[in-house]
């Protein structure tokens, strides 16, 4: 592997996918900010450029799928930017006979950053999307994650309502270090709003 080429990586029972560095938020819990990503899950994340989907495909076809509970399309940045050569590369995979239990874990913003709604392009492909909703506001969200788009807040929440039509699971996601009173409102904006299955992530340190 080359150095600073980290594709696919183990974590615990699932075999993760690093699709790109591209990011529209800068968010202040970012592992970005730390280093180069080493620390956490001792590979060097940050891509010194790009995988083709070609290259995507290979590095997961050099793993024994069947090992994993699952496959999951993160990034170090936000993986939507790799929409469509995802997609292919589930495709792919999917046209050999295997059938990998798939989600993307994404900052919920793709229909901003493509200018249209991807929320179609999910279906039969991905069986899990994991959003980060991370509070309860748009004001407090701005503040955390200083996105480049005005909106991303509603954005975030309609792509998620609109992605239950195409995915059979949509999870949002807040860490469990903010107050209980946030926690529960997240909870009802989830679960009562959007129709989502909520979990509150034990908070990793870098
Ligand atoms: S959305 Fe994810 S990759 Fe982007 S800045 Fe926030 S934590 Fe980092």
């Amino acid at each position: 592997m080359e150095k600073g080429f980290t594709i696919t990586y183990e974590y615990g029972e699932n075999l993760y996918v690093n699709t790109t560095n591209r990011c529209n938020f800068n968010c202040e819990f970012c592992l970005r900010h730390n280093g180069r990503g080493g620390s956490i899950y001792t590979h060097n994340l940050w891509l010194e450029r790009e995988p083709t989907k070609e290259e995507i495909l290979a590095d997961i076809e050099s793993r024994d799928l069947a090992k994993y509970k699952q496959l999951v399309f993160c990034g170090f940045g936000e993986p939507s930017y790799r929409i469509d050569d995802i997609c292919w590369v589930i495709d792919q995979l999917k046209s050999k006979g295997k059938k990998p239990f798939t989600r993307m874990d994404t900052n919920g913003t793709g229909n901003l950053i493509h200018g249209r709604n991807i929320c179609p392009d999910f279906a039969g492909r991905f069986d899990m999307v994991s959003i980060s909703l991370n509070t309860d506001t748009a004001e407090k969200y701005d503040a955390l994650c200083h996105p480049v788009q005005t909106g991303a807040y509603e954005a975030m929440k309609s792509f998620a309502k609109e992605l239950r039509q195409y995915v059979p699971t949509v999870m949002m996601t807040v860490v469990d270090t903010i107050p209980k009173e946030e926690i529960e409102n997240c909870r009802k904006i989830c679960e009562e709003e959007i129709g989502a299955v909520y979990r509150v992530r034990e908070y990793i340190e870098d």
